[in-house]
């Protein structure tokens, strides 16, 4: 037996005796899960079960190295447990911002005093994170933000105000792009700062989207305490550590949303619980929905295979380039059309807001359509994305 055929084995053994049976099957992609943190309320005791055994393993972060809390695992041996966990349909045992974003960030740019503070609290849910980017003046245009942070000696003041900070309501510290240098060019007055959401000072107001949830928070900053020690990399060089954290982004609003080559749920099943004369395993009795639903499926998997293709080309150490735009682009369009597709299988069934006569999964397709609509402006538009592939990967002039 090869070295990964043992692995595969003792992955599985492990996922059957560890992950709670009442789990089994809730594996659905996307952003669905147990996000943790110190306002964590499980619905089910069974989440929390597996996200301790999950983060015991190293298995919330597998390959994160095992002093700050991964499983130290290969990429291929993670691609393996990705399988046997989606082989299982098992849940991530954790999702975030924490994982996807200012770990690997910290794990690249971080002290080894920051790492040794922050990654394990990550891989063990014990900390929520949230993202403070966007201003009300500075989208796409980033880098004419205003937060301003005064030096204080070994600590600075920060006034300011956030906006579209996804949970910052239920998060526990913020990464924070600040100012430090009003006068510098403005990509270079710019500082990578985390924040403790409870220092004195920090508020947030939610805000109420048309899909009828509230992900989004203004975040306030009034006269806020930051300790030096917090910023990451250096003062002033906050440019260079937002760049490489928006790849990790956009590598992951692309890998959660245009799916990693597994379909999640199949849309010709989906199909044959709406379309009338429709009988299981045979073919759709509708010609061009058959051949829609081909073309979703045919280019949701190309796209997981080109991503699983360049993610083993990366070699171990290398971060995403220019080229998670195109992922980002492609992915998040991808789950657009998906969830176009679902709602023209369901009909009117996927036009229900609330009450009777809609199942929860038809009101839940109606909310996740209109949450689609957010994918191809978060972490930063299709547009902007466009700019950056036409630039940096095909090196057209400006
Ligand atoms: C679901 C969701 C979650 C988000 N979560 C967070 C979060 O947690 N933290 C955070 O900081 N931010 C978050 N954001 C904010 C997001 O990053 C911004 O909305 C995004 O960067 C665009 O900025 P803007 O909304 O100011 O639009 P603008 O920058 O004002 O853009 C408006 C329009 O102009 C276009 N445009 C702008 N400049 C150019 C150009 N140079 N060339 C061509 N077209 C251009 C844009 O593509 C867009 O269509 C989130 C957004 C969404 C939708």
């Amino acid at each position: 037996m090869s070295d990964h055929e043992a692995f595969r084995a003792e992955t599985r053994t492990w996922l059957e005796e560890n992950c709670p049976k009442s789990l089994l099957g809730k594996g659905g992609g996307g952003i669905v899960g147990t996000w943790g943190g110190r306002k964590w309320k499980p619905d089910n005791e069974d989440e929390r079960l597996w996200l301790d055994r999950a983060a015991a393993k190293g298995f919330t972060a597998p390959t994160w190295p095992t002093e700050y809390g991964g499983g130290g695992l290969s990429k291929e041996e993670a691609k393996i447990l990705a399988q046997e966990m989606r082989a299982i349909s098992a849940p991530p045992p954790l999702l975030g911002f924490g994982l996807t974003m200012i770990g690997p960030t910290l794990l690249q740019y971080g002290t080894e005093e920051q790492k040794l503070e922050h990654l394990t609290k990550i891989t063990r849910g014990e900390i929520r994170w949230c993202q403070g980017y966007s201003e009300p003046g500075a989208g796409s245009d980033l880098a004419g933000l205003q937060m301003r942070a005064e030096d204080k000696g070994d600590h600075y003041i920060v006034n300011g105000t956030k906006v579209w900070t996804s949970y910052a309501d239920e998060a526990d510290w913020i990464f924070a792009l600040v100012r430090t240098d009003p006068k510098a060019k403005k990509q270079e007055g710019i500082t990578f700062l985390l924040i403790d959401m409870e220092t004195p000072g920090v508020s947030v107001s939610p805000i109420l989207l048309i899909s009828g949830t509230s992900p989004f928070c203004e975040t306030h900053f009034q006269d806020v305490k930051a300790l030096k020690s917090n910023v990451i990399f250096k003062e002033n060089a906050g440019w260079t550590v937002a760049k490489a954290l928006l790849g990790h982004e956009r590598s992951m609003v692309a890998e959660a949303f245009g799916s990693s080559g597994e379909l999640r749920t199949s849309l010709a099943d989906r199909a044959r619980a709406y379309l009338p004369g429709a009988e299981p395993d045979r073919p759709l009795p509708d010609a061009v929905l058959r051949q829609d639903i081909a073309r979703m499926e045919m280019d949701t998997r190309a796209f997981g295979l080109t991503m699983q293709r360049a993610r083993d080309a990366a070699k171990a150490g290398q971060q995403p380039g220019a080229e998670s735009s195109i992922f980002k682009v492609v992915g998040t369009e991808l789950n657009q059309r998906r969830q176009e597709l679902l709602l023209h299988i369901a009909g009117p069934q996927a036009l229900g807001w609330e009450g009777e006569g809609f199942a929860e999964d038809e009101l839940q397709g109606t909310r996740n359509w209109l949450r689609s609509r957010g994918n191809t402006i978060e972490g930063g538009t299709s547009e902007v994305q466009r700019n950056i592939i036409a630039k940096r990967v095909l090196g057209l002039p400006d």
